[in-house]
């Protein structure tokens, strides 16, 4: 079953976020392109992708910089998104091929037969192998898990470090916490949707955290036994470690046909605290972090497509492959109140 996330992007609203009413300088101009979708290519799963990556000044400016890399020759996914990324800046085509990462991908993913030519795929999850790959050309001595190359932008920009651990209240007793990272933090609609209506029954009036914490009750999963069978019933709690620029979220739709599709648009903020998304935040500047909606990649009649915040003009842009409109919105308007 196909049934991909609705990605979702936020960055800090300081310097160089959306935050700000800074006038943008001309290194941070990024003219916006389509990318061609032929039929039968089925590539709007990476044009999203691509698109998202583009967009993200943080990203954009980080691997401009990057210069040397483990070369893989026509499998390179490095050198497709550096010759891309040379296009959207210098080309003067309204839109863009993206066969150059599409073959690259493929020819990468073949052995899992992932991300294969003409074969629609999941965008979140190729954002995510997007990053990976990048980590793999520049720091591949150091292992996933543990890296701390400075120069390595998908774990020093986008990586989530995390553990997880059930503590019960009633008898202090706790479970093993198991770290892991992450780049996209997968959270169910369905669950989203049943804490949206018991947040909602439990007080007066939305509140502004209340986002945030709507995210953080729906990814703590099931209720489980206490790990020393006092009888209590306790739930998952997630305590992030370190301090992410940019927080990607993925909707999980739990099922092909599902009905919620506007109970999870409701749900939605466009500002979030990571102290309210996690159970604790234990550095100071992430706990004080204040992220804005910059992005988001929806599915919508099995197609991909993108919107997102682009600075420079400060306006949201649509990206429906080869299209490019503007969002006559004010989207960005919207604060935390609104909720
Ligand atoms: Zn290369
Ligand atoms: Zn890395
Ligand atoms: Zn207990």
């Amino acid at each position: 079953m196909f049934n991909p996330p609705v990605m979702f992007l936020l960055l800090p609203g300081g310097v160089g976020g959306v935050g700000t009413m800074k006038p943008r300088t001309m290194t941070s101009i990024a003219p916006s392109k389509g990318l061609s979708n032929e039929p039968g290519q089925n590539s709007c799963f990476l044009n999203s992708a691509l698109q998202v990556l583009w967009h993200l000044d943080i990203f954009r400016r980080s691997f401009r910089q990057l210069t040397t890399h483990k070369c893989m020759e026509d499998s390179c996914i490095f050198c497709a998104l550096k010759s891309i990324f040379a296009q959207f800046q210098y080309s003067s085509e309204k839109v863009l091929p993206s066969d150059a990462l599409r073959s690259a991908l493929a020819k990468t993913f073949q052995d899992e037969q992932r991300f294969q030519l003409g074969i629609m795929d999941d965008a979140a999850e190729c954002f995510e192998n997007i990053l990976m790959r990048i980590h793999f050309h520049i720091a591949d001595e150091t292992k996933e898990d543990i890296c701390t190359a400075r120069h390595c932008i998908p774990h020093q920009k986008f990586a989530m470090t995390l553990y997880e651990q059930c503590v019960c209240s009633s008898c202090g007793a706790s479970s093993d916490p198991l770290p892991f990272i992450q780049m996209v933090h997968y959270i169910s609609t369905t669950s989203l949707c049943n804490q949206a209506v018991k947040m909602l029954e439990s007080r007066e009036k939305a509140t502004p955290g209340m986002f945030g914490e709507l995210l953080r009750n729906a990814s703590m999963g099931d209720l489980r036994s206490c790990p020393s069978q006092c009888g209590q019933q306790l739930r998952m709690a997630r305590v992030l470690l370190n301090s992410p620029e940019i927080i990607t979220i993925g909707l999980v739709w739990d099922s092909d046909h599902s009905d919620l599709a506007e109970d999870v648009i409701h749900t939605l903020g466009t500002c979030l605290h990571l102290g309210d998304l996690f159970y604790r935040v234990t550095e100071e500047k992430a706990r004080q972090a204040e992220l804005y909606l910059v992005g988001m990649v929806c599915y919508y009649g099995k197609h991909y497509s993108t919107f997102f915040f682009q600075t420079k003009i400060r306006r949201w842009m649509y990206f429906d492959d080869a299209h490019v409109k503007e969002v006559y919105s004010v989207m960005h308007d919207v604060t935390c109140s609104a909720w």
